[in-house]
């Protein structure tokens, strides 16, 4: 018996993963939708995020086609009848879905969420359900999977936004940036005058950096293999930059700060690196390990390791408070971005794993 007679299938465009390592291919499916709790959201926009060209590259053929994507922003089409904080033609910033009832979402803690893997990584609903039709393409990448004209999110992972600002510029911070910045300023919680290394200086290392920036942090040294993003980096609020293919490392931070940094924020995921991390770390200093791992606080001397996700934010007040440091030209995030057309998606990706181009986001419809 159908459990949701009201329920109607949509029909939608979205770039189907079927080939280990992609390409992508733009495929025309059925999506039902939106349930009672449900919103339908028009994408506008979506960004491309480190973590989808990962899943694209480690795929395999068992694991079935799917729809990656989660950094969408686009315009409610359709509310389910339980949906109070969105209506209709309202923008939205999509962010990481939580299940929103276990004691980590109930005491506002949903980057901690008891279910996180299965509500973002599951390709279903927590229900077990999916919404994409026949096919056998699984969607909900992220409560999301924006790479489609159409996404179905929650009001646990959309956030609403002015419509004043342009909402392929927003895209990006449901997921890189607000993991960036929120790891500065919500999990290490870095103070004025504290010094840190960024490893990394990608997307999400950027905007560590301009996060440490913004709260007076200092030496902010930036560590990359691309002298061109190293430039950038110098840009954004990098103090000191550090080729780590050409110069040494550890010698360089103790030539900066006279001993080692306070902060890690390690972004890469090379164990080189997170063995450098901890070799760099003064005593109780801590790494931030964005990368998937978790952290560890058995090292001498009170250093420790923390494996952070999303920065710790809850992106309906995190996301509105990066949009105001936007707009008050103290988080100029967007000079990290480059636009494609959302049928140049195979592009993106190829210009992002060379590292030409920092954050692409995809153009997916007029708003
Ligand atoms: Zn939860
Ligand atoms: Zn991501």
């Amino acid at each position: 018996m159908n459990r949701y007679p009201d329920v109607k299938v949509y029909p939608i465009q979205a770039a189907v993963l079927r080939r280990k390592g992609g390409p992508l291919k733009i495929e025309s499916l059925g999506m039902e939708g939106p349930r009672e709790d449900e919103v339908l959201v028009r994408l506008v926009a979506s960004g491309i995020c480190h973590t989808d060209i990962d899943f694209c590259d480690g795929w395999a053929e068992a694991d079935g086609a799917v729809v990656l994507g989660h950094e969408g922003a686009g315009v409610v089409e359709r509310v389910g009848k339980k949906v109070k904080e969105v209506k209709r033609g309202d923008h939205v910033v999509l962010s990481y879905q939580s299940c929103g009832r276990c004691r980590q979402c109930r005491s506002g803690q949903p980057a901690h969420c008891q279910h996180f893997w299965g509500a973002n990584f599951g390709f279903q609903r927590l229900d077990g359900s999916n919404a994409l039709q026949g096919s056998s393409v699984r969607g909900h990448f992220f409560g999301q999977s924006s790479f489609a004209t159409h996404s179905l999110a929650t009001e646990r992972n959309l956030v609403k936004v002015s419509k004043d600002l342009p909402l392929e510029i927003l895209s990006p911070l449901g997921c890189g940036l607000q993991t960036g910045a929120g790891t500065v300023m919500n999990s290490l919680k870095v103070s004025r005058g504290a010094s840190i290394a960024v490893f990394g200086t990608g997307a999400v290392g950027l905007a560590a950096v301009m996060a440490a920036r913004l709260v007076g942090a200092g030496p902010i040294i930036g560590v990359d293999i691309k002298p061109r993003r190293l430039q950038l980096a110098l840009e954004l609020g990098v103090t000191h930059a550090i080729d780590n293919r050409r110069q040494d490392v550890s010698a360089h931070i103790a030539d900066i700060t006279g001993r080692g940094v306070d902060y890690v924020v390690e972004t890469t995921g090379e164990p080189e690196m997170h063995r450098l991390a901890i070799e760099v770390l003064n005593p109780h200093g801590c790494v931030a390990l964005l990368t998937g791992e978790t952290g560890t606080d058995s090292l001498p001397e009170g250093r420790k390791t923390l494996g952070i996700i999303q920065g710790d934010a809850v992106p309906q007040k995190f996301i509105p408070k990066l949009i105001k440091l936007y707009q008050t030209g103290q988080f100029f995030f967007d000079r990290l971005l480059k636009f494609y057309d959302f049928s140049d998606i195979n592009r993106a990706i190829a210009d992002a794993k060379r590292g030409d181009t920092i954050k692409p986001v995809l153009r997916i419809s007029e708003v």
